[in-house]
């Protein structure tokens, strides 16, 4: 092992593996250093999303809407299935291989592109020195002519529910379980509480999701969290705002859990138990107090536009750093330092970060809401398009949601797009490729879209912005 590199990177989840990548492919001698070990005790790459995260949440969440689909839905399409049922460790298995697949292909990736992978832990000394520890405990000190910090971020705890193996989990417990629990209760209607309490519910959970703010997905259009929510409801999320959870426990194999709801005191008795309350920065034993790096006042790692620390020579990206906590804008994060450092000039645009929640329908959106859009004072236009009406939704019998496109009322540039309904998260891309080229709502409309496809229901969309909608009643005849 060499004690000098160009660029050293401490993470190797989705911002710290992508910018290690592309800092080796620019030509510079690599190392990233990621302490994760996998279940079975092996030093893994990818961080969270790969292990944790984005990766086997998305295998549960696509293996129970099948199971589902087949048993309520099929049968309206013509397609009798008797006797299905769920297998639960058959899935948790099969999670584990699409997870290890992907890992692995990481491990590929540094070989082939010829980052060098320490495995083991990363500290930040001044100067751009690295201590390293191994697993084994051997420590050694390297020289970085630039330091990429990519630590992530863990889940928050909370004082009244503490993590009780077996009962009361966080969201990496929750992809683990070997049966369905007949009760589960969910702290946090955030991103995690709707996805892994979509998996159980759909697999025959009963679900209550208590959530401490009134104002369901604040972050989301409120139309769209309006329908959302209603959505959720029916499918069988017990989803209760305005509960404060003042304890938790653990009694015959059960959890008790108390909560207040206004002035009143109220409990339920769960099976399991999920706390899924938000995530915070991971920054222990990462920094010496002479590295010059500095935390801001909610403890992620201070940068600016460009992730450049306070410290010459030293980034970070990710989870750590400022901005929404999504593996996509990590990676872009990663890439641009890297590039940097080459004598690159590249940016990442926090104006276009797609946001997506992968229940059933998805909820997907990039820019601005509609709430945002009218506080700002900006005159605007909205075009509306339902999938009731989009053919190829009533096709595949899946016509629930809408897309909405906001544009300024002057310029018809597009502010925001909403997509509530199938594949969100795949249609959201085009608004997101026409917001990044500046594209008025209008260009959206002149342009072709197969047909039929879901995608023609962003096209007519922006033609409804301004009252063009094929498939509508347009009132206002242009
Ligand atoms: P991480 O992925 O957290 O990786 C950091 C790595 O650094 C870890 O391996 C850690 O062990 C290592 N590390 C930390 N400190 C040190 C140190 N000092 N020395 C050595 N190694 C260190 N995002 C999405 O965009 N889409 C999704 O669908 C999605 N689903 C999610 C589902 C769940 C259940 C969870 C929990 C998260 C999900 N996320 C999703 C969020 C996503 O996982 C994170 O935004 C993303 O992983 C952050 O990437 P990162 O590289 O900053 O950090
Ligand atoms: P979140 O911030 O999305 O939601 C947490 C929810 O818990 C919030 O609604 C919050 O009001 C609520 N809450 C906080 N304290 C509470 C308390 N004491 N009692 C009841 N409710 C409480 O966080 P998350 O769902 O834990 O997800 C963490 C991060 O992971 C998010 O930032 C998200 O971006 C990322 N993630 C993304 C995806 C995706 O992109 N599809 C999926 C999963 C996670």
């Amino acid at each position: 092992m060499s004690d000098s590199y160009d660029v050293i990177v401490i993470g190797a989840g989705p911002a710290g593996y992508a910018a290690a990548i592309r800092a080796a492919q620019l030509g510079m001698s690599t190392a990233c250093i990621d302490k994760s070990l996998g279940k079975d005790g092996k030093p893994v790459l990818g961080g969270t999303c790969l292990n944790w995260g984005c990766i086997p949440s998305k295998a549960l969440l696509d293996a129970s809407h099948k199971y589902h689909d087949a048993k309520e839905n099929f049968a309206a399409v013509g397609v009798q299935v008797e006797g299905v049922r769920i297998d639960v460790p058959a899935m948790i298995a099969r999670k584990d291989e699409v997870v290890s697949g992907l890992t692995g292909g990481i491990t590929g990736l540094f070989k082939g592109n010829g980052v060098t992978h320490l495995a083991g832990t990363g500290k930040l000394l001044a100067d751009r020195k690295v201590e390293f520890t191994a697993h084994d405990g051997a420590v050694q000190v390297l020289q970085a002519g630039h330091v990429i910090l990519a630590p992530g971020s863990v889940p928050v705890e909370i004082p009244p529910t503490p993590l009780t193996e077996g009962y009361i989990v966080d969201s990496t417990g929750a992809l683990e379980f070997d049966a369905v629990p007949p009760r589960l209760g969910i702290i946090g209607a955030g991103v995690i509480g709707l996805e892994l309490g979509s998996v159980w519910n759909r697999l025959g959970s009963e679900v209550v999701v208590l959530e401490a703010l009134e104002e369901f997905l604040p972050m989301a259009d409120e139309r769209v969290a309006r329908d959302a929510l209603k959505t959720y409801k029916k499918q069988g999320l017990d989803v209760r705002l305005g509960c404060l959870v003042t304890g938790a426990e653990v009694a015959d194999g059960a959890v008790n859990v108390t909560y207040k709801s206004g002035d009143e005191q109220h409990s339920i008795t769960v099976d399991k138990l999920i706390v899924a309350v938000g995530r915070r920065p991971y920054t222990q034993n990462l920094l010496s107090n002479d590295c010059g790096v500095n935390l801001d006042e909610r403890g992620f790692l201070f940068v600016n536009d460009l992730c450049a620390t306070d410290a010459p020579g030293v980034y970070a990206v990710g989870d750590v750093v400022r901005g929404p906590m999504l593996a996509h804008k990590g990676t872009e994060e990663g890439v641009m330092v890297a590039e940097r450092i080459a004598g690159f000039k590249p940016l990442v645009n926090y104006d276009c970060i797609p946001s997506v929640i992968y229940t059933h329908p998805e909820v997907a959106w990039v820019g601005k809401t509609e709430q945002e859009v009218k506080a700002s004072g900006d005159a605007y236009n909205v075009g509306q398009f339902p999938f009731a009406a989009s053919g190829r939704a009533l096709a595949a019998n899946d016509t629930e949601g809408f897309v909405k496109i906001i544009a300024d009322a002057q310029t018809d540039r597009i502010l925001g797009v909403h997509v509530f309904g199938p594949q969100a998260s795949e249609l959201v891309a085009q608004a997101v490729i026409s917001m990044e080229f500046d594209a008025s709502a209008e260009d959206l409309g002149l342009t072709m879209f197969a047909h039929p496809t879901l995608s023609e229901a962003m096209h007519e969309a922006a033609l409804g912005v301004a009252g063009h909608a094929i498939h509508m009643v347009n009132r206002k005849k242009k």
